[in-house]
């Protein structure tokens, strides 16, 4: 098993179980400030409850889903970069940005694939692909095989309460 197929798994146990370690190599990365091979966000569900509201909460600790056009970032079109709101990491450019239709953020690409973990999601009784910040393991969103076909065919949908938006140069 790869070492990012085995995060993935140990990502998917660990917000299964409400926990919020995402495994147990991962207490000494919590210091490391700028390894790009190991999360750098390691907190307590207690802690991240005081991070963030409780509807940012329950998409990104708890899986949830918001409400479709409910985000801003929705209709975002400024050149600049979407960070997670959990840990600020760089996670998706306005150069991959499209209008999907379906009333949550969309983009062809990830801004570098480190970024996030990608890992199977089989809630609701659908099989899915469930996408998380890698720096701190929030919940984005998830991805699609149909997107755009005149660049990657893939569709990030994500959830805007999860990020936070940067104008400025893109990524
Ligand atoms: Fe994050």
């Amino acid at each position: 098993m790869s070492r990012r197929a085995a995060l993935s798994l140990a990502l998917a146990s660990a917000a299964f179980a409400g926990a919020a370690s995402i495994s147990p190599s991962t207490a000494s990365a919590a210091t490391s400030s700028s390894s790009a091979t190991a999360p750098s966000l390691v907190l307590t569900e207690q802690e991240w409850r005081k991070r963030l509201t409780p509807e940012e909460f329950d998409v990104m600790r708890g899986y949830g889903t918001e409400k479709p056009f409910s985000s801003p970032l929705v209709g975002e079109k400024r050149s600049g970069v979407f960070v997670c709101k959990g840990c600020g990491s760089k996670l998706f450019s306005s150069r991959d940005k499209y209008d999907a239709g379906t009333g949550w953020p969309s983009f062809s690409a990830v801004v570098s694939p480190e970024a996030v973990v990608e890992s199977e999601d089989a809630r609701f009784g659908l099989i899915r692909t469930a996408v998380n910040c890698f720096a701190c393991g929030s919940h984005l969103g998830h991805v699609f095989a149909d997107g755009p076909e005149e660049t990657t065919g893939l569709r990030y949908c994500i959830n805007g309460i999860a990020l936070k938006f940067e104008p400025g140069p893109e990524a």
